[in-house]
């Protein structure tokens, strides 16, 4: 640890990422929920949950709740959600008695400046992604030294090597459920008798912004409806940036 403090004043980079290395080799194995109880203690007052209200996020915000139900929990609103998104959040406040969710919006600068039409995602959805999706997340997270985050390897080919504890954007985040599969989200869905997002029925495994999701045929990858047609395959927010990376303007 002497070490990892000596590093962490020469080189904050490095020392963060000794840090998350450390943290995944020591937690390596343990429950979702040991883990969440670890990060919750060793980061005290200085964590949060990032939540989509998407199609699993229930698991992870019933974990929390277990825990700490006033932990702070981001949500991010586009202006571009499924109204069901937004319905489904406010249910699952309810349902968890969750007291720490905080709403958080593009900046209406960037939005009179960049898409004053609502329609960038149509010519640029990069940048459209920034001003709605990575500007907030990175205010809403200035706070903090951690935050958890529910994605999990199977999701994707860009997620097969996440890591339990990952050093990003000057801040450590969290994946508990990354080696959770489908058939466990759900029958831990199930067993807490936690509502579904009303979209899943319908052909929608992942959920993002509207104009952007589109359904998803079987045999296909559950990410597959985001982004259809384009070489998108993340938002922006989980691309891995070394710590202390300024988010690059438009
Ligand atoms: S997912 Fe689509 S609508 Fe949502 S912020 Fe990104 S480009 Fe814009």
């Amino acid at each position: 640890m002497v070490l990892d403090a000596l590093g962490l004043a020469l080189d904050p980079d490095q020392g963060l990422a000794s840090e998350a290395r450390l943290l995944s080799a020591r937690h390596e194995g343990e429950t979702a929920e040991a883990i969440i109880a670890a990060a919750l203690d060793l980061y005290a007052g200085r964590i949060a949950l990032v939540s989509s209200f998407g199609a699993d996020s229930a698991v992870l915000l019933a974990m929390v709740a277990d825990i700490d139900r006033s932990l702070p929990i981001i949500f991010l609103d586009t202006g571009k959600l499924f109204p069901a998104t937004l319905a489904y959040r406010d249910a699952l406040v309810e349902a968890l008695g969750l007291t720490g969710v905080v709403t958080h919006g593009p900046d209406a600068n960037d939005q009179a400046d960049v898409d004053p039409a609502g329609a960038l995602w149509m010519t640029d959805t990069d940048a459209c992604c920034e001003i709605r999706k990575v500007r907030p997340l990175a205010v809403a997270l200035s706070p903090y030294a951690a935050w958890i985050s529910g994605r999990k390897r199977y999701q994707a080919e860009t997620r097969v090597n996440l890591p339990l504890f990952e050093a990003t954007g000057g801040q450590i985040k969290v994946n508990p459920l990354l080696g959770w599969d489908r058939a466990r989200i759900d029958a831990y869905r199930e067993a807490r008798h936690l509502p579904p997002h009303p979209l899943v029925a319908l052909g929608y495994p992942s959920i993002g912004c509207l104009p952007c999701t589109d359904k998803v045929k079987p045999g296909e990858d559950e990410r597959a409806g985001r982004w259809r047609g384009k070489a998108k395959t993340e938002c922006g927010i989980h691309l891995s940036q070394p710590s202390g990376t300024v988010i690059p303007g438009i």
